[in-house]
């Protein structure tokens, strides 16, 4: 579905080893214990699946945004945990390999590339809640050329296991929070306290916590971009492969319960009538349902994709659009294989339920549903996305 090079497919053939075996295996105790994936973090580092997208000079595999979509569903047809866990940690590691202002920034790449960096982002305030790019925090200049902050991030994915958190500010002086600047900070930095587990509806591995940054050191060298240019950096760098890598988790998990669905309706017999659930024809109809939905989505994020290579006006557009079809892809076809297996679905033995759970976080990630259809109307109708 997905167009990659020969070595782009040979990586999401290691993915997909990965994904079936130490993942999938791993899927069930990460979701009912709200265990971080460790182990499963650990084997993607170490296939060097870490520095995907970096380029070759940084030891990266200098792979596009197809081949990130196809590792992505992979990994989510197994554990939508891992899989969000991967995509924050690949939409920080473009913003930090996009910066023109990181002191030292090869030499992290290539800690990042070689698997020994696990970064994260964290853009959502208690005070801005959903709408990550007017930031409540603000850097302030410190005496030693420097700055310091304090802020209240709601929640960040891999909160007690990334190395790093790529974070969002006002700028100091901000007229508006649309002023803002990105930076990075280390976890164990003084001043960061990550206020408690996550025990959320799904993604339940994620452990996306509040963390509280106070007083915490910001040198200027550890600036992500140039004071106001925050925003940019969101829109044009992060905003994209999120986008994409939510995208192809919400489409993992649709392909995950289309299989599931399938699969239950021809094993499962009615005795006295010898006929199995999938003689039923409103059953097959839904069965149907799910799947055309599914390669919409895929189809319409493979175009994107391909497109983010050689991008022209009507880029952004798809990208946004991509985003929201899969995630409304991935909650109406859940929603109908619970709908389609009945109690079986409803207990844990099919797998289905926690595909159901997982599928509604990305609904309520930000860009929203309702965020996204927002950018698309206006940047339709011609009015300013803000
Ligand atoms: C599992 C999970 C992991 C996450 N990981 C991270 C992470 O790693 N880093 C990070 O920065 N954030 C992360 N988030 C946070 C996420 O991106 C959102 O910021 C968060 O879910 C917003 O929740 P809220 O209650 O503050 O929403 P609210 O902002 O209170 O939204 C409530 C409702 O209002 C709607 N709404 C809000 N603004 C508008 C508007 N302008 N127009 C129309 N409707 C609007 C929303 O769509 C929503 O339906 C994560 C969230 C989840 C669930």
């Amino acid at each position: 579905m997905y167009r990659v090079n020969e070595a782009g497919s040979s990586l999401i053939e290691s993915c997909r080893e990965i994904a079936t075996n130490g993942v999938a295996s791993a899927a069930i105790d990460v979701d009912t214990q709200a265990q971080f994936p460790e182990s499963a973090i650990r084997s993607l580092a170490d296939a060097g699946l870490l520095g995907l997208t970096l380029p070759a000079e940084v030891g990266g595999k200098g792979q596009t945004p197809s081949a990130f979509a196809a590792v992505v569903e992979e990994l989510a047809q197994s554990c939508a945990s891992t899989a969000m866990i991967y995509v924050m940690h690949i939409a920080s590691t473009q913003a930090i390999a996009a910066s023109s202002t990181f002191g030292n920034r090869d030499a992290l790449l290539t800690d990042i590339a070689a698997g020994q960096h696990l970064t994260t982002l964290a853009f959502s305030e208690r005070g801005s809640r959903s709408q990550f790019w007017a930031p409540v925090s603000r850097l302030e200049e410190s005496a030693d050329g420097g700055f310091v902050t304090s802020a209240q991030k709601s929640w960040v994915t891999s909160a007690s296991y990334a190395d790093s958190y790529v974070s969002s500010a006002q700028m100091p002086g901000a007229a508006s929070p649309l002023e803002s600047v990105l930076y990075l900070v280390d976890r164990k930095a003084e001043g960061v306290q990550i206020e408690s587990g996550f025990d959320g509806l799904g993604l339940r591995g994620n452990d996306s916590s509040p963390v509280t940054l106070d007083n915490v050191n910001v040198p200027a060298n550890r600036l992500l971009t140039e004071l106001g240019a925050g925003a940019g950096m969101m829109l044009e760098v992060v905003l994209p492969w999120f986008s994409v890598g939510t995208a192809a988790m919400a489409n993992g998990l649709c392909r995950a319960a289309v299989s599931a669905t399938a699969g239950h309706l021809a094993a499962s017999r009615f005795v006295h009538q010898d006929s199995a659930l999938r003689d039923l024809p409103t059953l097959r109809a839904r069965l149907a349902e799910m799947s055309l939905q599914t390669e919409q989505s895929r189809a319409l994020l493979a175009h994107t994709a391909a497109a983010m290579e050689q991008p022209d006006e009507q880029t952004p557009l798809f990208v946004l659009q991509s985003r929201l079809a899969a995630i409304q892809a991935a909650t109406d076809v859940t929603d109908l294989a619970m709908k389609a297996c009945g109690g079986a679905a409803f207990s844990k033995q099919l797998g289905i339920e926690r595909l159901f759970r997982d599928a509604r976080a990305g609904w309520v990630m930000a860009p929203t549903a309702d965020h996204l259809k927002e950018f698309v109307g206006r940047a339709l109708t011609g009015l300013p996305l803000f």
